[in-house]
């Protein structure tokens, strides 16, 4: 019951999530915007010439996990996003907006964010 007790909290808590740390500079990424609720950062693995990850730095586990209180959060969350592709000028070339929702979606990081990808042409449908 109390190893129950303590898994719960230390999933609510997140103090394993890797976004969070970052979130947090407790481990480096190459942050390319941030704000109070807000930081974007370039993924690690680039799946594009621009892959740049927007995440808000309250832990929201993904798009389950939102509520009303977040429609502000989301909507800011999409402006940055047009902000920085146009200060990295790839508005007029486009790009994609990719978000991964569940095990069956693709998502590997448990923190809810948004793919920037930019760079090259995008195929449809995804894999
Ligand atoms: P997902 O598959 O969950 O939609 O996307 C997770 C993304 O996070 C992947 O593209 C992966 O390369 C990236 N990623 C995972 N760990 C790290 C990390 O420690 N730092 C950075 N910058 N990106 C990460």
């Amino acid at each position: 019951m109390l190893t129950v007790e303590l898994y719960n909290l230390k999933e609510v808590l997140d103090l394993d999530c890797i976004f969070c740390k970052i979130a947090k500079k407790e481990i480096p990424a190459e942050i390319v915007y941030e704000d109070d609720k807000i930081i974007a950062f370039k993924d690690v693995n680039p799946a594009s010439p621009t892959h740049i990850l927007f995440i808000p730095k309250e832990h929201i586990e993904s798009v389950n996990f939102l509520n009303e209180e977040h429609k502000h959060l989301i909507g800011e969350i999409f402006l940055r996003i047009k902000e920085v592709a146009k200060e990295m000028n790839i508005d007029e070339d486009g790009y994609r907006i990719v978000n991964n929702c569940g095990e069956l979606g693709g998502q590997t990081v448990n923190h809810l964010h948004f793919h920037l990808l930019a760079g090259r042409q995008m195929q449809w449908p995804p894999g």
